[in-house]
């Protein structure tokens, strides 16, 4: 384990980078209890023109119309299956623009959407995200089947640390109550006394009153944190491979080319980016800052279609890239989630044990925002 001492955040983190964790396909106990149906007919005609043509008009702005005819027989036959099945769909602000604009029926980021499943009377969750969210999805959601369309859908932050890490640091730092951000496996948030968001992650830091928090896993995010509060953080070298990328100089060329641009970063960025940012917060806080200051021109320092979803509810905005593809979000695709939908897979299932008290932790959050 390395360890770099600061004066009011102590970082320390694995050896070597680890990749992400490939989960274990689901049992298949939701296909057997309610069987798998026949593959809709998949074609471009005028039916599935004129019955999407509403869809289309939402995104003209970012999919171009040679791209419709493929994508509008999936939305058609998805939104079909949705009702058979008794099914919503949930889309990080992430997700394409066909998915989060045409087949979603809850969209934000990933604690917004596992608390808005719980106040639908749907029976399956399809989740448009990465596989932790699936997982908080179903900590919050245990009656529900919850399914991911794709098992390599993953996260580097995730897999940055594990349940063992957090108990050798608990061992490290007997009685230093440990918070862990809302992009962690189960199995993490089981070790963990309670969870936190990019949002309130500083809230959830000073609520202990302690002069010490760990603080897990991203590195980026402790630092933001630590800040921007008295408490010492004890932090993980885990990163988002996303944000990780963007540079203070890029932005900074960006400004020097329009001084009026207005750069919003996430807070997954490393610091020096995060100084040439007019704003900083998670995606939903971006989105929120952009609908109600309709800059002229706007940068959103995050994930790719980010910028393309927003764009579609602010039309009279211009969103400058750079922006960075998330690899795990884009394995979420139209033709995967009609696959979800028709064979109930990969339905993601979670030790009793350990989602008892991951969900103790998430619930805790809740409980403190309100
Ligand atoms: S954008 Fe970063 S934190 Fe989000 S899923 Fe991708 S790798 Fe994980």
């Amino acid at each position: 384990m390395s360890l770099q001492a600061r004066a009011e955040i102590e970082v320390l983190g694995p050896p070597v980078a680890r990749t992400a964790i490939v989960p274990p396909p689901g049992s298949g106990a939701a296909a057997r209890r309610l069987g798998v149906l026949p593959m809709p007919k998949l074609e471009w005609n005028a039916e599935v023109e004129r019955s999407t043509a509403h869809l289309y008009e939402k995104i003209k702005a970012v999919v171009p119309p040679v791209e419709w005819p493929f994508f509008a027989p999936y939305v058609k036959a998805i939104n079909e299956l949705k009702q058979k099945r008794n099914a919503v769909i949930l889309a990080h602000n992430y997700q394409t623009p066909e998915i989060y604009n045409c087949v979603a029926d809850f969209v934000g980021d990933s604690l917004q959407l596992a608390r808005e499943a719980t106040k639908t009377k749907a029976e399956i969750i399809v989740q448009g995200g990465v596989h932790f969210m699936a997982e908080t999805s179903k900590l919050l959601n245990p009656d529900k089947i919850v399914l991911i369309p794709d098992l390599l859908a993953g996260c580097s932050l995730a897999a940055s640390i594990t349940g063992a890490d957090v108990r050798l640091l608990r061992e490290r730092f007997p009685g230093v109550p440990v918070v862990t951000y809302v992009n962690t496996s189960a199995e993490v948030k089981a070790e963990s006394d309670i969870c936190c968001t990019s949002s309130n992650a500083v809230q959830v830091v000073e609520s202990f009153g302690t002069d010490r928090v760990i603080f897990l896993p991203d590195e980026y995010l402790a630092r933001w944190v630590a800040k921007n509060t008295k408490v010492k953080i004890i932090a993980w070298k885990g990163h988002c491979e996303v944000h990780e990328r963007f540079t203070a100089d890029e932005l900074h060329k960006l400004r020097e080319g329009d001084p009026s641009l207005q750069i919003l970063a996430h807070p997954e960025c490393p610091p020096d980016v995060l100084e040439e940012a007019d704003f900083t917060g998670s995606t939903s806080a971006m989105s929120n800052w952009v609908k109600r200051h309709q800059p002229k021109r706007v940068v959103l320092v995050t994930e790719c279609s980010m910028a393309d979803n927003v764009q579609t509810e602010n039309p009279n905005v211009e969103f400058v890239r750079p922006c960075n593809l998330c690899p795990y979000m884009k394995r979420i695709t139209l033709p995967k989630i009609l696959d979800s939908l028709v064979y109930l897979r990969e339905e993601v299932e979670i030790d009793p044990a350990i989602a008892a008290r991951a969900r103790r932790a998430v619930e805790r959050m809740v409980q403190l925002k309100n």
